[in-house]
């Protein structure tokens, strides 16, 4: 089956791209993540998902789109809070992007980690699978969480110290003081 793997980074893909090659998937990577905060951020991980990549030999393809103004909006009113709509932008578009070039399947690195809200995830995921009519491929990821940074410091990729927007930036320096 041709399947497209969301690729929320670099370092998150690394366990899940493991995992799939061994269930027998050769997948592509899609890199579609406009929530990354600030721009400089959102290219430094760019990066690093296409050196994973390379390093991986994955083929890869990245939308540079910075909708930055639009995410910002939508996470302001977001009622059902800014992750549901994060998860959904980037997975509805991801659905889309595999349906239109006729991949058979798609799914997300975000199901590797622990600190994402896993069901929520999977939800949306099923629901745009559904709205968009693509197969979406479920895996629970979460138990090589630690394989997937091993591997990520083996290859000496960049680890980002906080999810992506610029409210996560906030809640991880503001905690930190
Ligand atoms: S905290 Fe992470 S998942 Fe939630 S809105 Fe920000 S970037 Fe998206």
């Amino acid at each position: 089956m041709k399947m497209l793997l969301h690729m929320c980074c670099g370092p998150c893909s690394a366990f899940p791209l493991k995992k799939l090659r061994e269930m027998g998937y050769e997948p592509t990577g899609y890199f579609f993540n406009p929530n990354i905060h600030p721009y400089k951020e959102f290219m430094h991980r760019l990066e690093t998902a296409k050196e994973f990549a390379d390093k991986m030999n994955l083929e890869i393809i990245t939308d540079n789109n910075y909708t930055l103004e639009e995410f910002l909006r939508s996470a302001l009113n977001a009622a059902n809070g800014r992750c549901s709509m994060c998860y959904e932008l980037r997975l509805r578009q991801a659905a889309r992007f595999a349906k239109e070039n006729s991949y058979d399947c798609f799914t997300t690195s975000l199901l590797v980690s622990p600190y994402q809200k896993h069901e929520v995830i999977t939800e949306i995921a099923k629901k745009v699978a559904e709205e968009e009519n693509i197969a979406f491929v479920y895996e629970d990821f979460r138990p090589g969480w630690y394989d997937g940074v091993k591997i990520s410091r083996d290859l000496e990729l960049y680890r980002q110290p906080y999810c992506g927007c610029i409210f996560s930036e906030k809640e991880r320096y503001c905690k930190a003081k």
